[in-house]
């Protein structure tokens, strides 16, 4: 319990101790007995005030009337929680702490200030290494440059979008069309059960008829309902992560333009992993489905690059066919 914490409860105990509250005892009650601090803080803690009881680890429903509301207890769980906390000596802001690790040793990247510009170098704790510092500057340039290749320019991310959005709306009435189906076989299936029943009370078919019919009907029935809860789960689900990536894509362009080096490092996060730096270089393996928009990125730049190329060529050529030798 830290000093504040503790200030802060002898406060309360003065004062609710003053009004003449008493804390709660098994037979035989005293009548005097004072609430201590540590009642205070059994009493902070415990949801009962909030209409919960706890008992051996489980909580249940009270159904006393609360007397704070859920929130009000949750802040005060947030407030302790954090104020018992121990406080750790604060660590430079850096940009790119605890982020990469040196390609060549494996050691931690860290970071340091030199006559004003920061600077990352290996820490070398485990072995030597010849990796020299690099500016902050110069992989932030390659930071944005990675990003970059995952990003979508927004007339193709928006193409994409509209695509899937009409994939989506033709998958929702396909799926629309195949549960109106399962629902009216799971009807028929009921309303030949029931037929089945009033068969066998006409006795218009055996018990053994009666028994193995019913149970196929059941068994169809059941594996139908299974169907149609699958369908339902499914429904419009499959294409919500694909939008959202490529809405996130986009938004990588956006954040390029900003140029919010915390925002890019976070972006950075998102998509990658194993972050190394050697040679005055990033390296970073993409995570899925980042590495496929990178390839397909890549695969986009050589072609416009080849086609520039044909196009600079067949006006070269056809230049110097006009010229008259
Ligand atoms: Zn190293």
């Amino acid at each position: 319990m830290t000093r504040r914490i503790a200030a802060c409860l002898v406060l309360i105990l003065l004062f609710f101790n003053g009004t003449g509250l008493c804390a709660f005892e098994l037979p035989p009650y005293r009548i005097d007995k004072r609430m201590s601090i540590s009642d205070y803080q059994w009493m902070f803690k415990n949801p009962f005030f909030h209409g919960v009881m706890a008992f051996n680890g489980e909580l249940y429903e009270g159904r006393h009337e609360p007397i704070i509301t859920k929130r009000l207890f949750d802040r005060v769980q947030e407030v302790t929680a954090q104020k018992s906390k121990p406080k750790t000596p604060q660590l430079k802001p850096y940009l790119y702490r605890g982020l990469f690790r040196c390609g060549e040793c494996g050691c931690f990247i860290t970071t340091e200030t030199q006559k004003g510009h920061n600077y990352l170098r290996c820490t070398k704790r485990l072995v030597p290494c010849t990796q020299k510092y690099v500016r902050e500057e110069a992989i932030a340039v390659q930071v944005d440059r990675t990003i970059e290749r995952v990003a979508l320019e927004s007339t193709i991310a928006d193409k994409m979008i509209r695509q899937l959005e009409k994939e989506r709306t033709a998958a929702a009435k396909g799926q629309e069309a195949a549960i109106a189906g399962l629902k009216a076989d799971v009807a028929t299936c009921e309303k030949q059960i029931d037929l089945l029943l009033d068969m066998r009370l006409n006795e218009q078919i055996s018990e053994t008829e009666y028994v193995s019919k019913k149970h196929i009907l059941v068994n169809q029935k059941a594996e139908l309902k299974g169907k149609l809860e699958a369908f339902e789960h499914n429904r419009q689900n499959r294409f919500e992560p694909a939008i959202q990536f490529v809405l996130e894509a986009k938004q990588a362009t956006f954040l390029l333009a900003e140029g919010n080096r915390e925002k890019n490092r976070d972006f950075l996060k998102k998509i990658g992993s194993n972050f190394q730096v050697a040679e005055k270089s990033l390296a970073v393996e993409f995570k899925y489905p980042w590495n496929l928009l990178a390839e397909f990125n890549s695969d986009l730049t050589t072609t416009n690059a080849r086609q520039r190329e044909n196009l600079q060529n067949s006006n070269w050529r056809r230049e110097g066919d006009s010229n008259p030798r």
